[in-house]
């Protein structure tokens, strides 16, 4: 349909004139993402979803555009300010959810465990390979008896000389079956404390399989792992990570991260029936010129300027050193929220054409449920910062 050819593109969306406080590291790190998203990944990505295949011309890309590793210095990686950081998330899921999920476990998640609690030789050793994506990471915390209590995690790692004996079974474990090197979690039968442990695939008693059935971020794969047995060398014990709290560190800095992710989800819902309320006619007119039509999208506007206004503020945070885990968790659980409403009001606005994969916006609209559960759930960030606020504890 050619009169909705370029339905998914971006408008150029800032009514607050946000993008006027970017440096210019950070608007050139967002428009090299722009220019990828609407050239290259908006073109194709809707097969790859409906297959549910991964895009490997598109992973490929990113080492290109000097995007992977977020804000770790040297080791090749990108070296990004976490404003920039967020804008290169934000754009790259204005495109797709599940391109900019691969990127997020790669390097947000594995990456950075391995620069926040590795020691100097680890990160030598598998920092640069993972800059240039020759290798590939993977994050395994969650279980199938413990999510939003990750805490409670029963994998087990039992000294045994120079090796650790890794036991237990993974869930929901981004690029789980195609990574080299996966960060394990596990409890130190001895010391009851958690540790992160690299095991290098393939291993001996790693066993992953693809989860299938999923309709959210089709086209990146989460994987169910058994490990059985998997010894790991001492030298790969993460030698930082001496308890949960130091896992906690590394998913505290990539919270901040999902915000920006709902907000590129909510950018592509708004512009896609923006442009849609434009150029489809009815009863002889733009749906632009009906006022119901009017309000909803100046309701959308009024959500998506919210969220930008959320992100620059917990990018200037974040650029000052000073964000914490509560505050990354409220702007979570405001922005997937809220990109929730504005994607359920777009599909709407696109009709019969809102439910299909030309249209791009069911596919937002079925990714960002993804994005508000992973890394702690709405309810979980609403408990998080009703701690903060009341001091009393209600989920533990
Ligand atoms: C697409 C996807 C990718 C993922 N990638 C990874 C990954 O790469 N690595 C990894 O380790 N994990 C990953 N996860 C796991 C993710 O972090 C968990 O799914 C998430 O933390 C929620 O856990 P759960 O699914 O077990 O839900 P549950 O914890 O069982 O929660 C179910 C419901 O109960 C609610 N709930 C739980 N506890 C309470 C409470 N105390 N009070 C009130 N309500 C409560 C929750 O909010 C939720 O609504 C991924 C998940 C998904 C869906």
């Amino acid at each position: 349909m050619a009169e909705y050819e370029h339905l998914g593109e971006a408008l150029g969306t800032d009514f607050f004139s946000v993008r006027e406080q970017f440096t210019t590291e950070q608007w050139e790190k967002f428009i090299a993402v722009r220019k990828f998203v609407d050239e290259e990944v908006l073109p194709d990505i809707g097969s790859y979803w409906e297959k549910a295949e991964l895009p490997w011309h598109l992973f490929r890309r990113l080492p290109e555009l000097k995007i992977v590793g977020e804000d770790i210095d040297g080791y090749g990686a990108a070296g990004m300010s976490p404003m920039a950081c967020g804008l290169v998330h934000m754009e790259l899921h204005r495109g797709d959810g599940s391109l900019g999920t691969f990127l997020g476990v790669h390097a947000g998640l594995a990456m950075q465990s391995v620069a926040m609690c590795g020691s100097e030789e680890q990160k030598q050793r598998w920092l640069p390979a993972m800059s240039s994506l020759e290798k590939i990471g993977a994050f395994a915390l969650t279980e199938p008896q413990h999510g939003s209590d990750s805490i409670a995690l029963e994998t087990t790692a039992r000294r045994d000389g120079d090796y650790w004996i890794l036991n237990g079974s993974k869930r929901w474990i981004g690029n789980g079956t195609i990574a080299d090197l996966v960060v394990v979690w596990a409890r130190d039968t001895d010391s009851g404390d958690v540790k992160g442990f690299v095991v290098e695939t393939p291993a001996e008693g790693y066993a992953a399989t693809v989860i299938p059935g999923k309709v959210s971020l089709r086209s990146v794969w989460q994987a169910d792992i058994e490990l059985t047995d998997v010894r790991v060398p001492d030298e790969n014990r993460l030698e930082n990570a001496r308890s949960f709290k130091d896992c906690g560190k590394v998913l505290a800095n990539t919270r901040g991260i999902c915000a920006w992710m709902a907000l590129g989800h909510a950018t592509a819902g708004y512009d896609a029936a923006m442009r849609y309320a434009m150029a489809r006619q009815q009863f002889g007119k733009p749906l632009a010129s009906f006022q119901i039509v009017q309000q909803r999208l100046v309701h959308m506007l009024a959500d998506l300027t919210s969220m930008q206004l959320y992100c620059m503020q917990l990018g200037r945070l974040a650029d000052a050193g000073r964000l914490s885990p509560t505050v990354a968790g409220l702007a979570k659980m405001h922005n997937t929220r809220t990109a929730r409403k504005i994607l359920s009001e777009s599909r709407d606005l696109l009709g019969g054409n809102g439910i299909l994969l030309e249209h791009h916006v069911v596919r937002h609209w079925a990714d960002i449920e993804a994005i508000h559960t992973f890394e702690g759930t709405e309810t979980m960030q609403t408990l998080i910062v009703g701690r903060d606020i009341t001091g009393i504890g209600a989920f533990a």
